[in-house]
């Protein structure tokens, strides 16, 4: 019913941006990211336009039409359905970051199962993540659809992509669609890939000495000033205190080559 693709990058049509929401919304529902009308997904269309996902509606049956144009200030200024009520968190993002043109909020079951236990995704247990993601903070409960949620995810927005709402569920962005909505496929999968180590009742941390490599890695493969902004990037989780000397069972070649290979990974996906 919707493609099951979408190009990267910001600069469509709005018939394109509709098409792509509808898509969008489709893998969130098939992945179970979103269960009955859960969910939105809004892409910035201009200064002060925002395309968005209506309330009220599956987000797996929607069609280009069903959509709403907003402006920043949440106004509805195209379509006839209602925005979702969950619409000021992505006009928060957006106002505070000029660089996200798309955002993607959804509740999938893994992630959402950390926030609603109160725990961050943010251990240093994955090298693709540190790369791509950094850690993955918990906002402390709002009332969706009040300013009590604006006001628990804004301290987060400016260093983060991706954040999980304590007992809701999780929010990711970037600067297109198909980069906000793979940040919740990573998101979910970092959240599988946790909860399985908390089943083994083990975790092995990245040391201190591996994040700093990965960090550099990332700027080497960072062109321009986009290097130095990736060096200088808050959102690599800290060493863990008392275990940057443990030993971890990769040898420096094997994690080269894991950080190599996310690393190619990455630039495919641009
Ligand atoms: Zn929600």
């Amino acid at each position: 019913m919707h493609a099951e693709s979408i190009s990267p990058g910001a600069v469509k049509t709005e018939e394109q941006h509709r098409r792509d929401i509808c898509a969008v919304g489709g893998w969130m529902h098939e992945r179970g990211y979103v269960a009955s009308t859960d969910g939105n997904i809004s892409v910035r269309l201009g200064p002060d336009r925002i395309l968005t996902s209506p309330t009220c509606m599956s987000k797996g049956m929607m069609t280009p039409d069903d959509l709403v144009v907003t402006d920043l200030e949440g106004r509805r200024v195209g379509g006839s359905r209602k925005a979702s009520s969950e619409l000021p968190m992505h006009l928060l993002i957006y106002r505070l970051r000029p660089d996200v043109n798309a955002v993607c909020h959804a509740h999938p079951p893994v992630a959402t199962g950390f926030a609603a236990a109160g725990l961050a995704l943010d251990k240093p247990i994955l090298c693709e993540l540190v790369m791509g993601l950094g850690c993955i903070p918990l906002a402390r409960y709002g009332t969706p659809g009040t300013s009590e949620l604006t006001a628990a995810v804004e301290p987060f927005v400016r260093d983060h992509n991706a954040i999980l709402m304590a007992n809701h569920g999780v929010v990711t962005y970037g600067a297109d669609l198909l980069t906000a909505f793979q940040r919740m496929e990573s998101a979910e999968h970092f959240a599988n890939v946790a909860l399985v180590t908390e089943l083994l009742g083990k975790q092995v941390m990245l040391s201190g000495g591996d994040l700093e490599k990965l960090v550099e890695a990332k700027a080497r493969y960072t062109s321009g000033s986009q290097a130095a902004a990736a060096a200088a990037e808050p959102k690599t989780p800290a060493p863990p205190r008392g275990d940057a000397t443990e030993r971890i069972t990769l040898t420096r070649r094997e994690l080269e080559a894991l950080i190599d290979e996310a690393l190619e990974k990455d630039r495919a996906r641009r």
